[in-house]
């Protein structure tokens, strides 16, 4: 209250008046204010007996103005500051008749509670102390709000673990000490597997619960010493300090991921995670905490690509190839624009009369410095920057405007087949970007067929399903690529609409001397006649495995044997 905070000592409340009139209206002015300010009020005598105290008093302090006239104000304090903090307020007081700052109390109830106190000595003509005022105003809710900020600030609300600002602010601790003491600090990125799906098949409620869990073991499976972070949707990260030896966080690693692979019961029912961890460790991994965690995810990355469910150490090389990866990246950027992307065509081939019958679009980089560049190098680079998107819609349009300039050609293919990478194909709006470029280059949808590969079917069953049936009932022909190496099962297949099958290379390389490899091929040929699909025998090299597919029946076949994947140019095409 600034009327009584700012007045000197001499002020209103004791001044001497100009005249009865004026000094009446003046005191209830004081009157007012003093029953109804927020701030709790509180007059003490020259002996610091309490005189009165206001409603306000009352409110904060519990105590009635009845149950306190008379005693001495500290019949308020609190244990929490000790006989010099008093004697300096007093200290304050007497010498500069005033004394600010905060204090904590404690209430009728016995809670001690902070509040923000100002206590003024107001003395006579003579220099006789005649009061002390004391107002103060009580800053709980103050305080409470703050807590709860800094608590949102450092902490995630989900999991109730310290969240990445405070993770950042604990690693850099724990290198500085790990520095002193000469130990080792190991840092484990840990990553849900497919917990993407678990999303959205599950629905949020059961992804926050299962988020909760897992949060709830990790913890359970460190040392206290040791701490659990979450730094964003599915990831954690937990430092382990005082090692003597990395391996010692492959057996904390090892142990979360057998804490993790516990079932989870939610709601009644069970479900099923795994993670996977990178680890790195100081020393020799790194010198800054910035350059152990991006280690670590590094060495996460390589633990999912290789499989999920392990952990993985990070190692120097993993670095000089992600350096790598991102040169290759910064490149492609550019390799459209620069017209540096170039189609060759591999003809497939009829195995009962030997004419060709379709193309598959085969992409290459002709890159200005390194040369040819394989679509095995660069594909996996574009599927994760998302530069796949741009990228194969490239393909897509100078496919199909290849097979528009083919149509009705001597020697033609009579399809041209593209490959479709994941993440192009669950691009919103895949289907629509496919009939707009048939549209716009003139190409019959029945010319065109979209080769997708296994594992896409196993994600998202029931969208996929539906964007391959839009795709079919326009037209366009769907086959399988790489068929063999994924989970399908005859019962799955049947649920999409797909006309061809292509048998992967890796059985058709030994299919004349391995007996398995013989067998897996046989079985696809027979399966997917069964379900009338037509099958494509893929990288054949030799007569013998020509004649092998021939005697099974296989369709079609493409590979070396036949014509390696050639230019548009090199196609021996004349016009009709
Ligand atoms: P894929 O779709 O299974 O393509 C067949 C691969 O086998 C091609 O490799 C082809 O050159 C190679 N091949 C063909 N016949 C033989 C043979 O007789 N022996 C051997 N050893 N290999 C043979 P390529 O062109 O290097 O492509 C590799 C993979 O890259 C493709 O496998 C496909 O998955 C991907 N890819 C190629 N072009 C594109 C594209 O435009 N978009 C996407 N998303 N992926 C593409
Ligand atoms: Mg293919
Ligand atoms: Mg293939």
């Amino acid at each position: 209250m600034a009327p009584f905070d700012d007045s000197p000592p001499q002020g209103d409340l004791a001044g001497a008046l100009p005249s009865p009139a004026a000094a009446q209206a003046r005191l209830r002015q004081a009157e007012v204010v003093f029953d109804h300010c927020s701030e709790g009020i509180l007059v003490a005598d020259g002996d610091n007996r309490i005189r009165s105290v206001n409603p306000s008093f009352t409110r904060i302090t519990g105590y009635s103005a009845e149950e306190v006239l008379g005693c001495d104000p500290s019949l308020l304090k609190s244990d929490r500051h000790g006989p010099e903090f008093f004697a300096g307020m007093w200290r304050a007081i007497e010498q500069e008749g005033r004394w600010q700052g905060e204090i904590w109390n404690r209430r009728k109830n016995g809670e001690v509670y902070p509040e923000r106190l100002s206590i003024t000595r107001v003395a006579d003509d003579g220099g006789q102390v005649t009061e002390y005022i004391s107002i103060f105003s009580d800053l709980s809710h103050d305080r409470a709000a703050e807590e709860k900020l800094r608590y949102q600030a450092s902490y995630d609300s989900l999991t109730g673990l310290p969240n990445r600002a405070l993770f950042v602010d604990r690693l850099a601790q724990e290198l500085a000490h790990a520095r002193r003491e000469k130990h080792l600090v190991a840092l484990l990125s840990i990553d849900l597997d497919r917990f993407r799906s678990v999303n959205d098949t599950g629905g949020h409620r059961l992804g926050d619960q299962l988020l909760q869990q897992a949060a709830g073991r990790l913890v359970e499976a460190v040392r206290e010493t040791d701490s659990v972070s979450r730094l964003g949707g599915d990831e954690f990260s937990i430092i382990v300090t005082g090692l003597r030896h990395p391996r010692g966080a492959e057996v904390v690693a090892d142990t979360v991921l057998a804490a993790l692979s516990r079932p989870f019961l939610i709601d009644e029912h069970e479900s099923h995670l795994s993670a996977s961890v990178g680890i790195s460790v100081y020393p020799p991994d790194c010198t800054t905490g910035e350059e152990l965690l991006r280690n670590a995810d590094t060495a996460m990355y390589r633990a999912k690509a290789g499989g999920r469910s392990r952990c993985v150490f990070f190692t120097e090389q993993m670095n000089n190839e992600a350096v790598e990866r991102l040169a290759l990246e910064r490149d492609l950027r550019h390799a459209l624009a620069r017209h540096e992307l170039l189609l060759h065509y591999q003809p497939q081939w009829d195995l009962r009369n030997g004419r060709i019958t379709g193309a598959e679009a085969l992409l290459r980089w002709q890159h200005p410095e390194r040369g040819l560049i394989p679509p095995a190098t660069f594909i996996p680079v574009a599927e994760e920057s998302g530069l796949i998107v741009p990228v194969g819609e490239w393909v897509l349009h100078t496919a199909c405007e290849q097979g528009r300039r083919w149509l009705g050609q001597v020697g033609a293919p009579s399809y041209l087949a593209v490959n479709v990478s994941s993440r192009q194909f669950r691009q919103d709006g895949f289907v629509d970007l496919v009939r707009r470029i048939l549209a716009d280059v003139g190409l019959p949808a029945q010319h065109l067929q979209l080769e997708i590969t296994e594992s896409m079917l196993m994600d998202d069953v029931e969208q996929t399903v539906a964007a391959l049936a839009e795709l079919r009932a326009h037209g366009v022909h769907l086959s399988i690529d790489d068929f063999g190496t994924g989970y399908s099962s005859l019962s799955y297949l049947k649920r999409f609409p797909i006309d061809v099958l292509k048998i992967d290379q890796s059985f058709v390389r030994h299919l004349a001397e391995d007996d398995d490899d013989a067998a897996i091929a046989s079985t696809i040929i027979a399966m997917a006649h069964t379900l009338k699909k037509t099958v494509v025998a893929e990288g054949v090299e030799h007569l013998a495995q020509v004649r092998f597919l021939r005697g099974r029946k296989c369709d079609q076949a493409q590979g070396f044997y036949f014509s390696r994947p050639l230019t548009a140019k090199a196609w021996p095409i004349r016009p009709r």
